[in-house]
């Protein structure tokens, strides 16, 4: 089971998100701090990436606020990620799906890839809302697919581990 140091960087996010994190499963396990892991930046030539804390240490994932300034939402790899919260996220709910995401990269799961693999983690019944929902023409970039998505990642992570 990947264990995770998520490094709040204020305690205001921390009270903020910390409860809600019961939404990542147990496959996921956290020692929660507040506070700054090491950092480094990636090619500051990169607007993407100006700017964008990444941990150091293995395991570290990195929660920071927009008194940094970066562009990119959240990266994931290698065991690390980083996650920024924009003073326009208002739903703290979505915001541990943003860290569910990295956290899914940082074990090398392909989170971005939720429309492509829609054939293989949607149930029947899901299939029928999903193509309800794309004649309504609504964003399929939504919490409620995200959530699915992950959790069908984060068994298929798990019965990798558990050598099922
Ligand atoms: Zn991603």
């Amino acid at each position: 089971m990947p264990h995770f140091d998520l490094f709040f960087k204020t305690e205001d996010l921390r009270r903020r998100l910390e409860p809600h994190l019961g939404l990542i499963p147990p496959f996921f396990q956290f020692t929660v701090r507040t506070g700054t892991p090491e950092v480094r930046y990636f090619d500051q030539k990169d607007p993407m990436w100006k700017g964008f804390p990444f941990p150091v240490p293995e395991g570290a994932v990195y929660v920071f606020d927009d008194d940094i300034p970066a562009r990119a939402l959240g990266g994931g790899m290698h065991m690390r990620a980083s996650v920024r919260v924009t003073r326009a996220d208002r739903d703290d709910e979505a915001l541990v799906l943003r860290i569910w995401h990295e956290i899914l990269h940082a074990i090398g799961q392909p989170a971005d890839d939720m429309v492509k693999r829609a054939g293989e983690w949607q149930s029947i019944s899901d299939k029928v809302v999903w193509a309800a929902w794309q004649s309504l023409s609504r964003p399929l970039d939504a919490p409620f697919w995200h959530r699915k998505f992950y959790a069908w990642l984060t068994e298929r992570a798990a019965s990798v581990a558990g050598g099922r």
